[in-house]
This record gives structure tokens, sequence and C-alpha cells, in this order.
């Protein structure tokens, strides 16, 4: 990756970790939101070998729509359309309630583009891991299992796209509570 590119990754970063400052996930010790954007990359990158650094980018920003005042001009401006564009696929349309955002899910992840699809794998590699490893406190057994259950019928909209991001889905998918 050239200079430019990695300037683009870190600046994406940054841009995450302000805008997630005051959040935490769901986890027992509510631990900085920004280390899930992190894994996200960690498995892209590291994990799957993917390099683009627009894939990336959009990797670390794609929870500042759906969770944080952060609005599309906002990202079109710092980091150009095509981010944009792929963090706003994958957002949830806060307007829905939630079973009707998870049924969105699942509807619209075939169509997705192929960058979309690449950070909607990883998004599911890592809240997998997290239900397994740090799950939401309070989450029961037949929580975490519906929650398997759907990313696995929203993954299975879009196989075919990278098998190796799909390996590692399938073997988190295997410690289903
Ligand atoms: P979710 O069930 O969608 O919560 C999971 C989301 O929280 C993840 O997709 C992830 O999203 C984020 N997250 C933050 N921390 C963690 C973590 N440690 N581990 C995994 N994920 C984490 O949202 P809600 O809590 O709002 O519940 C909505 C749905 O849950 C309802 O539609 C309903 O169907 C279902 N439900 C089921 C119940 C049951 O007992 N079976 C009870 C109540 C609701 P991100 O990547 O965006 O951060
Ligand atoms: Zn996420």
């Amino acid at each position: 990756m050239n200079q430019t590119d990695f300037a683009l990754v870190v600046d994406a970063l940054s841009f995450a970790a302000h805008k997630h400052r005051d959040q935490r996930r769901k986890d027992r010790d509510a631990s900085p939101y920004i280390n899930h954007p992190i894994a996200l990359m960690r498995v892209l990158a590291l994990e799957a070998g993917l390099q683009d650094p627009l894939v990336l980018g959009a990797a670390l920003l794609h929870d500042t729509v759906e969770d944080t005042e952060t609005t599309p001009e906002e990202l079109a401006e710092r980091f150009g359309p095509a981010i944009r564009d792929l963090v706003l696929e994958v957002s949830d349309d806060k307007t829905l309630s939630k079973a009707e955002r998870k049924h969105q899910q699942v509807l619209h992840a075939a169509g997705a583009s192929e960058g979309a699809k690449l950070i909607k794998l990883a998004d599911k590699i890592c809240n997998l891991r997290d239900v397994v490893n740090n799950p939401p406190s309070g989450w029961d057994l037949a929580r975490r299992r519906e929650y398997f259950d759907w990313a696995a019928r929203v993954i299975d909209q879009l196989r075919g796209t990278h098998p190796g991001l799909e390996a590692i889905f399938d073997q988190v998918l295997a410690r289903r509570p």
C-alpha cells in the first residue's frame, strides 16, 4: 500500500475513534467501541490479506453513520463519495424497527456491492466472535443462538464473494453456543 492510501486508512481510524469516543460495546467490561472497527480491519487486512484502502477505510467507518451523529455528507467531504457509499450500504435504516432492520439485512445482502459484502462478512465475523468471547451482558443462551442464526442467514445471501472470509466466518459459526 502506498503512502497516500495508508494515510487514508489512518485518517479513517482517527476520525472513527473521535466519533465513537463516548461509546462502549455491550460486553461486561464495556470495551471501547473503536476496538470493533479495528477488529474488522484486522480481519480484512491481516486474516484475509485485503489491501483496498477504500474497503479498509470504510470498514473503520462502518458504524459512524448508524451509531453517531456523522452525516453521509461529512464522510464524502473527508473521504470521498466511494467511502460514503460503502458506509451507507452497510448502515441500517434507523427509522425502521429493530426486527425490520434485521430482516432488511437478509433481503439486501445479495444485492450489495462487492466492497460492502466484504465489510458485512468482517462485521459478522467480529460480532460472532464477540458473542462467543465477550457477549453482551444479559444475553441468555437463546439470544446468543438467535444472533448466530440471523448472522448465518445474512451471510448465506452473499456466499461466493470471498472464500477465505467465508471460511473464517464458518469457523466462528461452528462455535455457535
Ligand atoms: P442487537 O441484537 O442487534 O445487538 C447486537 C449488535 O450489537 C451487534 O450486531 C453489534 O452491532 C452490537 N454489539 C455491541 N457489543 C457487542 C458485543 N459485545 N457482542 C456482539 N455484538 C455487539 O440489537 P438489540 O440489542 O438492539 O436487539 C434487537 C433484536 O434482538 C430484536 O430485533 C430482537 O429480535 C432481538 N431480541 C431477542 C431477545 C431474545 O431473548 N432472544 C430479546 C430481545 C431482543 P454493531 O456491529 O453495529 O456494533
Ligand atoms: Zn459493526
